[in-house]
């Protein structure tokens, strides 16, 4: 039977390919988003957008009376690690306690499940890899930390009042909706995917791959990239899941690809040359980032684009097909010549 979700960040890149997830197998959806760094253009035909701030809790808990609601999914947030480092205490404050807010209006509408978008930088530096989910918590930057701060305050919601919830905790989303529908546009553009094809298609300056010197075999860092459309599966998974109790997942494919192979395998799916130069560390970057899935594996999570090649191909696709992003007027760089 068809459900209403409440999707907060559904305009953004994550939030958007669950939105059509849900709309895909005929769920009901709101998506809240402020369109600070979302798009409208990224919330499909047959949900429902509500522009509003997370900020204004009397605004959110207007939309939360609006129930029964059959789970809410919150990715809306501030997401730069960087910036982070830069803003600590925008950081805490706005993504820790716009969250909490929202959590304690779930609780006081009856929501029942609350599934939560976390991130791999819980881990900060990992002791081992790949990092298992009981991996000890040390996050890297004011960003891992305002996502710790949420998934406690889950857990006190669900010891208290009974709340379900899950944390998943994402390595490098990547990719873009294989039906063409939806892909990635953050502005500024800071993920190393994008970067690279934008630079193979001439759009962007030569890449700067950030350090050569790290203890892997190329000396450039190493991540584990998962497509977002996987990861919208495994949103859908958890939330099947949370009849049973909490669910804490990491989800990465549990396989490493360093910077230069990023950069060669773009160049195999696109059939054109990267022009990059090499350059420094960019600081709080640890040199390997490796998911250790065993539970969502054992759970049934099946990742359909765990090859590299296959991620690029979808998200190449895509920013092929939409030079400007999602309509939004491309800068000077990214014109391409006519
Ligand atoms: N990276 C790079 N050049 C760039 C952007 C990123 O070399 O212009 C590297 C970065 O240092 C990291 C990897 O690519 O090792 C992935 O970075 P991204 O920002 O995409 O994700 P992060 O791992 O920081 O979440």
């Amino acid at each position: 039977m068809a459900q209403r979700f409440l999707v907060t960040g559904g305009a953004g890149y994550v939030g958007s390919h669950l939105v059509a997830a849900l709309l895909d197998r005929g769920d009901d959806v709101v998506v809240l988003d402020s369109l600070r760094t979302g798009h409208r253009a990224a919330v499909l035909p047959g949900a429902r957008l509500v522009e509003l701030d997370l900020a204004d809790p009397s605004g959110v808990d207007a939309v939360l009376a609006d129930g029964p609601w059959g789970a809410v999914f919150h990715f809306a947030s501030l997401s730069l690690v960087g910036e982070s480092m830069r803003l600590p205490f925008r950081y805490l404050a706005e993504n820790g306690v716009n969250a909490i807010r929202l959590i304690e209006s779930c609780v006081r509408h009856g929501v029942e499940r609350f599934v939560l978008s976390s991130t791999a930088n819980l881990f900060g530096t990992p002791e081992t890899v790949p990092i298992p989910e009981t991996a000890r918590i040390d996050p890297g930057s004011p960003y891992g930390e305002s996502k710790w701060m949420i998934e406690r305050a889950l857990l006190w919601a669900g010891r208290i009042h009974g709340l379900h919830s899950a944390c998943l905790r994402y390595f490098n989303a990547a990719g873009a909706d294989p039906a063409g529908r939806l892909g990635e546009d953050h502005e500024p553009e800071t993920h190393l995917i994008p970067l690279v094809i934008d630079a193979a298609l001439g759009r962007r300056p030569p890449v700067e791959v950030f350090g050569t010197d790290y203890p892997t075999s190329d000396g450039t860092c190493i991540r584990d990239y998962v497509h977002v459309t996987d990861l919208a599966d495994a949103h859908l998974l958890a939330l099947a899941k949370l009849v049973d109790g909490n669910v804490t997942w990491n989800l990465g494919n549990g396989a490493g690809h360093s910077v230069l192979a990023v950069i060669r395998s773009v160049e195999h799916v696109a059939a054109r040359k990267v022009p990059h130069r090499l350059g420094t560390r960019r600081p709080g970057d640890p040199a390997v980032l490796v998911a250790g899935a065993k539970a969502a594996l054992s759970a049934g999570w099946r990742p359909k684009f765990a090859a590299l090649d296959d991620i690029v191909r979808t998200a190449l696709a895509w920013r092929d097909a939409h030079p400007g992003g999602y309509g939004d007027p491309a800068p000077e760089h990214v014109r391409p010549s006519s």
